[in-house]
């Protein structure tokens, strides 16, 4: 069994900017390169596998031969269970919402979304849309987009390096100008858009908005957890760890390696490895900033060594 490195596929949405190119390295025709899909089975942009045996085929089909690779949770989905994506913002993104998996299974068949956000790199005055500072009814909260008085309402938080935002389906949400975050959430597209800033999109047209939709899923509250990484920060020899969140849908930890760090991928899911700065080896492959691997379950230990910033997920 090997560790299969995954080629990312970038998306050029017009809040974008150039740090996955500038700082991360990556190489695209695009000029924009706002979402870097890093983890990605979904059909709106499928990662391809880079070395190894499965080289040049996408991941979606190395899973479906080999659906063991996926371990005991995450062969309990339909499909391929999430999406880590990195997004760089810019400019401000619309102010969305995502539906449940039960409302989503029904009305746009893919799952809802939850996700999370770990911020990666941030300007000092960033910051973003969290849900509500106060209790609205539904009725409230259509009238104040029909009226476009809802920014009144929404919380927003100034943002610092290492924030965790744990973004449950029907919380109200916007990615703020000046943010470079990671991304991990269940693998689904579907957005409704509640407010676009009056912007147009590169058809000279506003961007449609869902405003029905979003007053159907969205929870009008403000939200109750706070910023911070939900597990203390572990220090061993040559490394730390920390726990960022854990749900029923992922599991994510955060490791900083200065020497050597070694985990396990056993029998209940495969391991995401989002490396987001310095470079090293996991194992026999050498690894640099940017770089995406997936292990397959029950691959058994790895080790990562060198000096290695990095995003561990399970499911
Ligand atoms: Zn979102």
């Amino acid at each position: 069994m090997e560790i299969l490195k995954l080629n990312p596929v970038f998306k050029d949405y017009i809040w974008g900017g150039t740090k996955l190119r500038d700082d991360y390295g990556f190489k695209s025709s695009l000029e924009k390169l706002a979402e870097g899909w890093m983890l990605s089975c979904h059909k709106d942009g499928e990662n391809a596998v880079l070395n190894g045996e499965f080289k040049n085929k996408t991941l979606s089909l190395v899973v479906k031969e080999n659906p063991e690779f996926l371990g005991e949770n995450g062969k309990k989905y339909e499909y391929f269970p999430i999406l880590i994506k990195l997004i760089d913002a810019k400019n401000d993104l619309s102010v969305q919402v995502h539906p449940d998996n039960e409302y989503a299974m029904r009305v746009e068949k893919e799952y809802g979304k939850t996700e999370c956000w770990y911020i990666l790199d941030c300007d000092e005055d960033a910051e973003l849309i969290y849900g509500f500072n106060r209790n609205l009814s539904s009725d409230e909260f259509r009238k104040a987009i029909e009226e476009n008085t809802f920014m009144d309402a929404v919380n927003k938080v100034k943002v610092k390096k290492g924030d965790l935002f744990f973004i449950e389906a029907g919380t109200l949400h916007a990615i703020g100008k000046g943010i470079l975050l990671a991304e991990i959430q269940q693998n689904s597209n579907t957005t409704y858009r509640v407010y676009d800033y009056g912007r147009l999109g590169a058809d000279g047209k506003p961007r449609e908005l869902h405003t029905e939709k979003a007053v159907d899923v969205t929870v009008c509250t403000p939200p109750t957890r706070d910023t911070n990484p939900e597990g203390e920060l572990i220090t061993g020899n040559g490394y730390s760890e920390q726990l960022l969140t854990k749900c029923d849908l992922f599991n994510v930890k955060k490791i900083s390696v200065t020497n050597e760090y070694s985990d396990v991928a056993d029998e209940k899911s495969f391991v995401s490895v989002l490396i987001t700065d310095g470079n090293g080896t996991i194992d026999d492959t050498e690894i640099k900033k940017g770089d995406s691997l997936f292990i397959p379950a029950n691959y058994g230990e790895f080790k990562i060594c060198g000096n290695i910033e990095g995003i561990i997920t399970r499911v």
